[in-house]
């Protein structure tokens, strides 16, 4: 049995990093424990922000709400960190049809979509045209990494992978799991459904891209900020994807989605391309992608971060924060994202 914690944070994926900035911003003593997988979802995520997303244009579930918790929270850790890892990025969004055009026609004036465009209407993209947004990417496993270094350096950090009924009996006043899909399978939150879904996403080497844009029609295309490896000055490292599969819930890859996702590069970024890396891992979701938290009903020394979904480099700074004010000071979680609420 390990020693004693007031805070043991089980997962330091994109949820138990922010819960564990969070409680040590508070002054308290944390412990996090992180099974060190090569790959997980908030490792090889596309770290995209965008405001206005899908076919139908849809303003992203209380974004305006979440970007004002996530852009303070990414300011203040790159503080803590010595570097920045969330940047501002224009979506270029590129309209596939016509029934596309006509959407958005109907949806530019509206008043609450107005702070997040860019540029309403651009004739010159693609065939149909397209439009621009203010969005931001997170270079997700730049900043796990860093914030990993950082919780050693503090002596909070402890790579293992904790049976949770082991970590649920830990001399800790409380045990936060914050385990992404590995959650599911907890013992004591059996009652959560899911509705989890496997992601494909590539990472390649071109050049010719907009480094401050993000491309997106139907599929998206990010350019990375890390720079190309020497004697590579023109080269350009970027990401695309990703897919969803709510049937086969593995970390593995597969050709079928591959050749997909080269495909929808071909028709979004036409210079040629080589792909450097091709990885898979599920998203936690829950409920969509509205996050749930808080602490178990009758267990009251166990809490829950989970349910991300495909939104957690938005989230994860607005629910960290309301948990971590719950866990200290006792202040109120939402009912809609109360895990007891829940079950
Ligand atoms: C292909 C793909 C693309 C994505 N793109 C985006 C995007 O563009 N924008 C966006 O916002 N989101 C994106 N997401 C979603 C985002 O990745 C998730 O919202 C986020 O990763 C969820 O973080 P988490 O911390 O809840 O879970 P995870 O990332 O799964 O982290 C859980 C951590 O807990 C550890 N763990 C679990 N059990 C134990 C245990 N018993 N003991 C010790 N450690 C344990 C795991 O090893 C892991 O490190 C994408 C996901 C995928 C798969």
């Amino acid at each position: 049995m390990g020693s004693a914690v007031e805070f043991l944070i089980v997962g330091q994926g994109l949820a138990g990093t922010a819960l564990a900035w969070e409680l040590i911003w508070r002054g308290r003593d944390v412990l996090v424990v992180d099974a060190g997988e090569a790959v997980t979802s908030s490792k090889i995520a596309a770290g995209l922000v965008t405001p206005i997303t899908g076919q139908r244009l849809a303003l992203g579930w209380r974004v305006d709400e979440m970007l004002a918790a996530a852009r303070p929270y990414y300011e203040r850790v790159a503080v803590e960190l010595g570097a920045g890892f969330f940047h501002d990025r224009i979506v270029r969004r590129i309209f596939r049809t016509a029934a596309e055009v006509e959407v958005w026609g109907r949806r530019r004036d509206d008043p609450a979509r107005q702070a997040h465009i860019a540029c309403g209407w651009r004739p010159e993209v693609g065939a149909w045209g397209g439009c621009d947004f203010h969005g931001g990417h997170l270079d997700c496993a730049g900043y796990l990494a860093a914030s990993r270094a950082a919780f050693e350096r503090r002596g909070c950090f402890w790579q293992a992978e904790l049976d949770p009924e082991e970590a649920s009996a830990w001399p800790a006043r409380r045990v936060i799991f914050c385990q992404g899909f590995a959650g599911s399978r907890h013992p004591f939150f059996s009652w959560i459904s899911w509705r989890a879904a496997k992601g494909e996403i590539l990472t390649i080497r071109t050049s010719g891209l907009d480094a401050g844009m993000i491309l997106s029609a139907g599929q998206w295309l990010v350019p990375l900020e890390a720079p190309a490896g020497p004697g590579d000055a023109a080269a350009q490292w970027a990401r695309t994807g990703s897919s969803y599969d709510w049937e086969t819930l593995d970390n593995r890859p597969t050709a079928e989605v591959r050749a997909g996702l080269e495909r929808g590069l071909a028709a979004l970024h036409p210079e040629p391309a080589g792909v450097v890396a091709h990885q898979a891992a599920v998203r936690p979701i829950i409920r969509e992608s509205r996050a749930l938290i808080g602490l178990h009903p009758v267990r009251e020394k166990l809490g829950f971060f989970n349910g991300l979904g495909s939104k957690g480099s938005l989230h994860a700074p607005f629910f960290a924060r309301q948990l971590a004010a719950h866990l200290v000071d006792g202040a109120p979680i939402e009912p809609e994202a109360d895990v007891r609420r829940n079950c």
